[in-house]
């Protein structure tokens, strides 16, 4: 696994710098080492080589890997569940591990929980406590078994959500009955960038330099043009272990920058599944010893940067007569730019400048199948005339919670005033 993580020559470098006790490698990976070191007859007293040498005949690695795979089903009817949450950038998962005396099949069978807020940036110190609600619940694609994942949302003792708590606004919106009716379908596209941990620059890419210009890497394959397939293929089954709506994945433009996509979903269960995703691909990056960036713009030039394009559509998008439903929330959508582009994500100035597939973030743009839009309206909507919009606005860091129901608030429940909308309707080019 970790040959293809790296190329060669950085996994010689890693080799040299790593300490006998940080590395997150398994005991296959140390098997198929040795394997290959014997092979070429590098002799066992190299001094590169002895520290690893050691601590596999020491078989600590192999003993570990035992006790984690250790079904304990047939000897407890106990389950651990992993409590998650969102912690005070909006952006970071914390998560912490109870024993729960019997397996659960819904998030209301939970206690609820806390944690030490002072140590998120999410509590003062003498007041530190933050209570959280269990609110959806996955199967542990680490632990097996019935173990379980929980995301949970986060509130004050008094019972009012704290300020990162998003998803509270978000389930009240998803639960106007003007919102249920429409059955909301979301489908989000993340999209991330490995980085090497010590260095923080891009998976594949030389310590220091640049790799060729983008052009042989979206979808590739092949050692110089696919870096950490592994992780994007690990996260995707185990997503589909864990219940999450994955759908899909890519390799992207920017050489060890990938997708994954979620969806279709139903209103909140779209944030729900997203933050999940992303919980399991920090594990799997942790275990990978690679680090994950959700950075809109994680290298500087004329490098793609990272979004979350949100697909989205109503019943009434989906049935016979679609188009017009479509066309008027694009209005809605154009004449609340300002707001959606707040809510979409820090950083995403550095990200959507009209280059690289992206609109300005100063204007509001639409178009059919066109990836320079803000709004791109995919060619078979336009031909059947009822489909989805997709929204390339939002950044690879947003918060779906806070994306998913400001888009179901600006088309479903939000009216601008006439005379608005007709300035808008003629300025868009679009006959509602
Ligand atoms: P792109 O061509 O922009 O790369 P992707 O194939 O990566 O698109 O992602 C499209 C997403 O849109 C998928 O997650 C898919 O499930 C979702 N999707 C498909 N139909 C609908 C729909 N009617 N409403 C909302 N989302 C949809
Ligand atoms: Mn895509
Ligand atoms: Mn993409
Ligand atoms: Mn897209």
């Amino acid at each position: 696994m970790a040959q293809i993580l790296a190329p060669t020559t950085q996994w010689h470098m890693r080799l040299n710098k790593s300490s006998t006790n940080a590395n997150p490698m398994t005991a296959k990976m140390w098997g198929s080492l040795l394997l290959k070191q014997n092979k070429k007859g590098v002799s066992k007293s190299s001094s590169k080589f002895r520290v690893y040498a050691l601590q596999s005949e020491n078989s600590t690695i192999n003993r570990l890997e035992g006790l984690l795979n250790l079904d304990i089903t047939p000897f407890t009817d106990k389950i651990i569940a992993e409590y998650i949450w969102i912690g005070g950038s909006g952006i970071d998962v914390r998560s912490k591990s109870r024993t729960i005396p019997k397996p659960v099949e819904h998030p209301s069978e939970l206690p609820k929980w806390n944690y030490d807020g002072s140590s998120t940036g999410q509590a003062p110190g003498e007041d530190s406590e933050v209570i959280l609600y269990p609110q959806a619940i996955f199967k542990d694609p680490f632990r097996g078994g019935n173990n379980i994942l929980v995301i949970c949302d986060t509130y004050t003792p008094q019972g009012e959500p704290i300020p990162t708590n998003k998803r509270h606004r978000a389930a009240e919106i998803f639960s106007n009955q003007k919102v249920i009716d429409e059955v909301p379908w979301f489908g989000i596209e993340q999209e991330y960038t490995l980085l090497q941990t010590n260095v923080k620059w891009p998976l594949g890419w030389p310590a220091g330099g640049y790799p060729g210009p983008q052009g042989p890497y979206y979808c590739g394959a092949g050692a110089d043009k696919s870096f950490g397939r592994d992780v994007s293929d690990a996260h995707y089954k185990a997503c589909l272990y864990a219940g999450i709506n994955i759908s899909g994945t890519n390799g992207e433009v920017m050489p060890g920058q990938w997708e994954y996509q979620v969806g279709p979903s139903v209103g909140i269960e779209a944030g729900d599944h997203i933050w999940a995703s992303r919980y399991i691909l920090e594990r799997i990056t942790e275990q990978a010893g690679v680090v994950l960036s959700l950075d809109p713009k994680p290298i500087e030039g004329d490098w793609n940067g990272a979004g979350c394009h949100t697909n989205f559509s109503t019943k009434s998008m989906r049935e016979d007569g679609g188009y017009e439903v479509i066309k008027k929330a694009i209005l809605n959508l154009s004449l609340r730019h300002k707001d959606h582009i707040s809510a979409y994500g820090e950083g995403n100035e550095r990200r959507l400048t009209g280059k690289h597939e992206t609109a300005s973030i100063n204007t509001f743009s639409w178009g059919v199948a066109n990836r320079g839009c803000s709004i791109r309206v995919g060619r078979e909507t336009e031909k059947k005339g009822k489909g989805y919009l997709e929204d390339r606005r939002p950044a690879s860091n947003m918060d779906p919670y806070v994306v998913t129901s400001l888009l179901a608030e600006t088309t479903m429940l939000w009216e601008p005033t006439l005379e608005a909308e007709a300035l808008a309707a003629q300025k868009l080019a679009l006959n509602v």
